[in-house]
């Protein structure tokens, strides 16, 4: 199978802009869970590059578990992220949801993003595989590992080799936290896969109290970067407040990491 060790015993390795994702360095794509406005999206992303980010995140297509939650911004979301990287420099990570979809998206993203919710979406799969942007996959809230690798495997064997798997919590039986890390998925698929391994503490805890101890417990189990959600106003965030840090503790979790890093 393409993703798996045994088709390359070496990691994939590529580079994200400037920095190589998949080898020594860890890397850090942060932002706010949905693009609100441009001036929610500016002041995030400038404070996110000064805290050390090498990626913006924002969705400007949502899957809201209710219809009638904030949807996103849709085009004018993605049109206000590439404004954000012409003004940071910092490369996009946002959400396609639809196959149809993932030509206009890779037009403003530099990483398409396919979330939990369609980490099982053959037709999105397939179309993301066609596409030149790399791929941010993120595991189904229920999935296996064997499903999230057999997920990938749909993206490269349609021709995209840059593919980014993300554990982002699954569901349990305990509900102290959004969800579970699953962080022995961190050294099993590492050791399953050649491809690049990252955590998101936002979406796995649920609860920003918690981030920094899983993004540290995430880079000593050997991931190769973090995707985290920042908001200067998490009480008025349109999506995901709770668990979004702001920044001055996006800073701290930024030295906490490569700190760690260095250590191991
Ligand atoms: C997100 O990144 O905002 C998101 C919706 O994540 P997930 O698909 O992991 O729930
Ligand atoms: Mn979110």
């Amino acid at each position: 199978k393409l993703a798996s060790r045994e088709f390359s015993p070496e990691n994939t390795v590529f580079p994200l802009d400037g920095v190589s994702i998949g080898g020594n360095e860890i890397v850090l794509i942060a932002g706010p869970c949905s693009v609100e406005s441009r001036a929610q999206l500016m002041e995030i992303a400038h404070a996110v590059r000064e805290a050390g980010a090498h990626a913006l995140r924002g969705g400007a297509y949502k899957p809201r578990t209710s219809p009638y939650a904030f949807q996103g911004l849709g085009e004018e979301g993605l049109e206000l992220l590439a404004e954000a990287r012409e003004e940071t420099g910092l490369p996009i990570v946002t959400e396609v949801m639809a196959p149809e979809m993932v030509p206009l998206v890779a037009k403003y993203a530099d990483v398409l993003q396919i979330g939990a919710r369609n980490m099982q979406n053959f037709a999105l799969l397939h179309a993301a595989g066609e596409s030149q942007r790399p791929v941010l996959l993120k595991r189904g809230m229920s999935a296996t590992i064997e499903e999230l690798l057999m997920a990938a495997e749909y993206i490269l064997s349609h021709g995209n080799r840059r593919v980014i798997l993300c554990e982002r919590g699954i569901r349990t039986f305990e509900n102290a936290t959004r969800n579970t890390t699953d962080i022995n998925a961190i050294p099993v698929v590492k050791s399953l896969s050649h491809l690049p391994v990252i955590l998101d503490p936002s979406h796995s805890t649920g609860k920003w109290e918690y981030v920094l101890p899983i993004a540290r417990a995430a880079i000593a189990a050997g991931a190769d970067g973090l995707i985290v959600e920042v908001h200067p106003h998490p009480e008025e965030a349109l999506s995901d407040g709770g668990q979004s840090l702001k920044p001055e503790r996006f800073v701290e979790m930024v030295e906490q990491v490569r700190r760690i890093a260095q250590a191991i």
